[in-house]
């Protein structure tokens, strides 16, 4: 099974003295009460002065080359600084879809003009983009989008509209996956584009969804008439469906798909180490186990991604074992403790497992449904 076979990789000196810096970082913006630690923070905390902090250090953008503004650091330095970021629940949200997807896809497919334009803007934490692949009809069902572009002088005029789209409220930028050629029913996949929208262009309108916290995530966004010139193109016209999947290798397997509601189990650990409930801590050590191999799978997939593979069915099973693990941790919680889940609760435990009842249902959806990932896991294991 090749495509299941993930590298083991060392700690190392390099690594954790990076893991210091950040550590010590978050600890004085914690004390400065920048911010205060959150669930599910890289989709829902967004601030972008702690964005610009974390690309004055550069640790926007770490493994790009340095000439777009990068700083040619390893894939497992990148992993150690967002997996701090991630447990401390910190606000990466404003920077974290451009930083994860947006650059590695212009570093693979975009043009010299786009990787000089967009990059060095990104790494600096002050340029955001979205993700518009999921439309009112089409989800797991990705081939049945309908949003088109429509060829003119110059560029193309884009109808159409999207779902669900993450931050699209305060991106700059949205990658959207459209028909460039007609839909034909016998080949799905043909005639797809990539083209990098200027949200602030006319005719583009963005309409919030609330979450069931009340809080403004996700939006619809309506395309009428949008005027998307030439050079927004990433890579080839037609190739957007084989282009789309590589980006989705990229947003799987990180370890925000397990690292949701660390700030929980983290607090949830604390309290029975202080209470001493010996009895307990067994089940919080079983969580704490599985999120240790969840987490060598998730740099193993870092690796083989850096080395330009693209490890799609492993990358499937991080995200289907890591999501259904971080929505686990809000469950333990409440049947270990007794607890008074609010939003405004006083108390820290209470307020991070009502963060994290509110947005687990959303873990095994975004990115992919648990039984699409299945499929693609059946699938590629079948195939070897
Ligand atoms: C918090 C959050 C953030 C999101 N952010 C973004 C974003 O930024 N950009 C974006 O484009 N999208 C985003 N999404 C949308 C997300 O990608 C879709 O919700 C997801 O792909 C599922 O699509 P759908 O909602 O249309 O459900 P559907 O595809 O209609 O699925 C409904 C149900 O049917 C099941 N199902 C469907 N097909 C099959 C099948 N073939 N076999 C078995 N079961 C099947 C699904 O598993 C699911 O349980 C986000 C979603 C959430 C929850």
């Amino acid at each position: 099974m090749g495509s299941l076979h993930l590298p083991i990789q060392e700690r190392s000196e390099q690594t954790e003295e990076i893991r210091g810096h950040v550590r010590e970082f978050l600890r004085q913006e914690r004390e400065a009460g920048t911010f205060v630690p959150k669930c599910d923070t890289w989709l829902s905390g967004f601030s972008p002065e702690f964005s610009r902090k974390l690309g004055e250090r550069g640790w926007i953008g770490m493994t790009w080359p340095k000439r777009y503004g990068g700083h040619e650091r390893s894939a497992i330095e990148r992993y150690v600084v967002i997996e701090e970021l991630l447990a401390a629940g910190a606000p990466v949200a404003g920077h974290w879809i451009a930083d994860r997807q947006t650059g590695p896809l212009l570093l693979r497919y975009g043009t010299e003009q786009q990787r000089m334009s967009f990059l060095p803007r990104i790494a600096r934490g002050e340029c955001y983009f979205a993700i518009g692949l999921s439309e009112p009809n089409a989800g797991s069902d990705l081939a049945a989008v309908r949003t088109r572009a429509e060829k003119v002088e110059g560029g193309w005029i884009m109808n159409g509209s999207k779902t669900w789209t993450s931050g699209a409220h305060h991106a700059h930028y949205m990658i959207t996956l459209c028909r460039t050629s007609p839909y034909h029913p016998e080949n799905r996949h043909e005639g797809m584009s990539q083209l990098l929208v200027d949200l602030s262009s006319p005719g583009v309108t963005i309409r919030p969804i609330l979450l069931m916290t009340g809080e403004h995530h996700f939006n619809e966004v309506f395309f009428e008439d949008v005027f998307v010139p030439d050079d927004m193109l990433i890579g080839q016209e037609g190739n957007g469906w084989k282009q789309g999947m590589t980006e989705l290798a990229f947003e799987r397997s990180g370890p925000e798909r397990f690292l949701s509601t660390f700030p929980l189990l983290e607090e949830l650990v604390n309290r029975l180490r202080q209470s001493g409930q010996k009895h307990l801590m067994a089940q919080a050590a079983k969580l704490v186990s599985r999120l240790w191999t969840l987490r060598h799978m998730s740099i193993g997939v870092a690796h083989l991604l850096e080395k330009g593979e693209t490890p799609d069915v492993a990358a499937a099973l991080v995200k289907e074992m890591g999501t259904t693990f971080e929505q686990q941790v809000a469950e333990v919680v409440r049947l270990l403790l007794p607890t008074s889940p609010s939003v405004d609760a006083a108390d820290r435990l209470d307020q991070l497992l009502a963060q994290s009842i509110l947005h687990a249902p959303g873990f095994t959806l975004r990115g992919g449904t648990t039984e699409i990932l299945r499929g693609i896991i059946a699938k590629g294991v079948i195939a070897k």
